[in-house]
């Protein structure tokens, strides 16, 4: 499923983009504008604040990038009492993926 605003790219359960509130569509019904590459996952980030400190690294840097939101919990528990964590998963072609790696390590690494 992908979101037609910011083109988050998200799991098929998923309906509605956490981001921008507007509903997925379904990623063959759409044309991709994003180019054809081969996308790299950074480490995940936990928690929006730091996937966005790296996004700005990134773009600081030009680095291409997108982000996709998961949630760690099971689906199946939406009704426990635990909160579902919050996890960003930043995406990076791969031909930057290694100063990609290298600038956002002292994010995710973050000891202040
Ligand atoms: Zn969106």
């Amino acid at each position: 499923m992908i979101c037609t605003k910011c083109y988050a790219e998200y799991l098929d359960n998923v309906k509605v983009c956490g981001e921008c509130n507007i509903p997925l569509a379904d990623a063959c019904l759409i044309d991709m504008p994003i180019p054809i590459m081969d996308w790299k996952s950074l480490p995940p980030f936990e928690g929006k604040i730091y996937a966005e400190m790296a996004a700005e690294v990134l773009e600081k840097h030009s680095i291409p990038y997108y982000l996709k939101l998961d949630w760690v919990t099971s689906t199946f528990n939406i009704t426990g009492t635990t909160q579902p964590n919050e996890i960003i998963r930043i995406f990076v072609p791969e031909d930057y993926i290694d100063s990609a790696l290298e600038l956002s390590s002292s994010i995710s690494g973050i000891d202040i």
